[in-house]
């Protein structure tokens, strides 16, 4: 096995020869491989793919100049050196042309054998360093190849973590604040500028203290931030638009590996909403206590008497006994919304019995019971003609009938009119039941229908437990109904909903 092959060309056998011999002879590692014109060197060239060629200038057909360009030319020879053989004292212009078409070298004839095997062996030598370069420029480029592929995978990843973490911040419903070392803002989502009312734009990289400006009762949050300790929890609260929002949160270190202090998580949230729920929620305990001792001690009083005394008249334990009746028929209907509220927050749909009833017969038995009831206040009826057929739970419809009205006599406590009315609208039929009584503001109106919820006990001085509207509009919308409210204070109160028709209704 040659360390290297050196392609010699000439159209002259003889000269060939010598050349062959004299390679052999002084370079023996050194393979020969001949060509008798330009031609064939040059498909010799590709094919072998030699270490470097000594060709003969003047040749017939191609020279050895064109054969040296086309040699440069194509890329898998491009590298391969050439030294020129020309005739003696070769002219300057001879050599300025070799050079043009690319030649390494020139040796001119008559040959030096001595000068002929030195320059061969460091054409070998420097194509040997050329082609350890050019692999080790490869190899480099590969690499540099495999690091570029290995770092845009990267980026590519750290770009996908971060957009992951960007989509977790976003998602979070949670306010999340994260400070540096120095208590400064690195980081706010979105939620977190939603209740604090601060762009992290605008407080990037300020202290904290200064991004978030004086709150009230803000010293507890304060204090954890100092405290640097993680666990710590706080309460503040902002004031937005006037109303306080009420804001919890709790504190977490960011530790390095080391346990040193990268800088503090604080989480928020609002709990405005759960603090005015469970007010609401401990409000209608001690309502619906009272609500149910009121009628028991009644109970309980009257039917004592009764039954420790033998001597009353018929007239008066005929009453005796209607007290205890309508008080229980109060507890009764408590129990019966406690429980109704009780399936609607399990989440258990309200099973409703519809058939069809007529509008005036539903309507008629609560506008007399509540006539004979309350006769301070003026009652008035008015049914569309010819009275329609409804499709509906009339119990249900029963109840919300029995509630509009029990609502419109006990927040009208001066009297007045109470007017039960119906109409058809858009293929159905809207009831609804109007009062001259006390009124409440939009924002009361709005909020009538939320569980608990009751307009200010001071102000109504009215006895209730704050659930019959839900209810009401539970029923109305399991009716596939929706219902209205429009309210003046100290004008009146008008409540409407709409109820299903019966397919054949007139
Ligand atoms: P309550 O048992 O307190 O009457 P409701 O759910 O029936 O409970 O009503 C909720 C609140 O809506 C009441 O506390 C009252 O403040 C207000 N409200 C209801 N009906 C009327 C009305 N006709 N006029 C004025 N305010 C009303």
């Amino acid at each position: 096995m040659n360390d290297a092959t050196l392609l010699i060309v000439d159209d002259n056998r003889d000269n060939l020869f010598i050349m062959t011999q004299l390679i052999q002879n002084f370079l023996p590692e050194c393979g020969v491989l001949t060509a008798t014109s330009a031609e064939e060197g040059l498909e010799i060239a590709a094919r072998r793919c030699p270490d470097g060629a000594l060709v003969d200038v003047q040749m017939p057909g191609m020279d050895g100049l064109e054969m040296c360009r086309r040699l440069k030319e194509r890329a898998a020879t491009a590298h391969l050196p050439v030294i020129l053989i020309t005739a003696h004292r070769a002219d300057p212009d001879l050599k300025a042309r070799g050079l043009d078409s690319g030649a390494d070298d020139f040796i001119t004839r008559p040959i030096d054998n001595q000068e002929l095997v030195a320059r061969v062996r460091v054409m070998l030598r420097i194509r040997r360093a050329e082609s350890r370069l050019r692999d080790m420029n490869s190899r480099l480029s590969e690499m540099v190849a495999q690091k570029t592929l290995e770092l845009r995978q990267a980026l590519v990843e750290s770009q996908q973590a971060r957009e992951k973490v960007d989509t977790i911040l976003r998602c979070v419903s949670d306010g999340l604040l994260v400070t540096d070392a120095q208590d400064r803002v690195v980081l706010m989502n979105h939620a977190a500028e939603e209740l604090l009312g601060v762009r992290l734009l605008e407080v990037a990289t300020l202290p904290v203290a200064e991004a978030l400006g004086p709150l009230p009762h803000g010293s507890e949050l304060m204090a954890a931030l100092a405290g640097r300790k993680g666990g710590v929890r706080f309460d503040f609260a902002r004031i937005e638009d006037g109303a306080a929002r009420d804001i919890e949160g709790k504190t977490s270190v960011i530790e390095g590996p080391a346990g040193e202090l990268h800088g503090m998580i604080l989480s928020f949230s609002d709990v405005t909403l759960d603090r005015e729920l469970s007010r609401m929620k401990s409000e209608f305990i001690s309502t619906a206590a009272h609500e149910l001792r009121t009628p028991l001690t009644s109970i309980q009083g009257f039917s004592e008497v009764l039954l420790t005394r033998e001597d009353i008249p018929a007239s008066d334990r005929r009453r005796y006994l209607r007290y205890i009746h309508q008080n229980t028929a109060t507890l009764v209907n408590l129990v019966r919304d406690l429980l109704d509220l009780s399936r609607i927050e399990a989440g258990q749909a309200l099973c409703l019995e519809k058939k069809p009833c007529t509008l005036d017969v539903l309507v008629k038995q609560y506008y007399d019971s509540y006539r004979a009831r309350y006769p301070r206040h003026r009652f008035e009826l008015s049914l569309p003609e010819p009275v329609p057929c409804l499709q509906v739970d009339p119990g249900k419809i029963g109840q919300v009938l029995e509630n509009l009205l029990s609502n419109a006599v006990k927040y009208s406590p001066e009297g007045g009119e109470v007017k039960i009315q119906a109409e058809l609208d858009q293929g159905r039929c809207r009831i609804s039941v109007s009062d001259q009584g006390i009124g409440m503001t939009p924002e009361q109106a709005g909020k009538a229908c939320e569980k608990f919820y009751r307009v200010d006990n001071s102000t109504t001085a009215v006895e209730g437990t704050g659930l019959g509207l839900s209810i009401v509009k539970h029923v109305v919308e399991a009716h596939g109904g929706e219902m209205r409210i429009e309210s003046e204070p100290a004008r009146g109160t008008r409540f409407s909903f709409t109820v299903p028709l019966h397919p054949q209704s007139p």
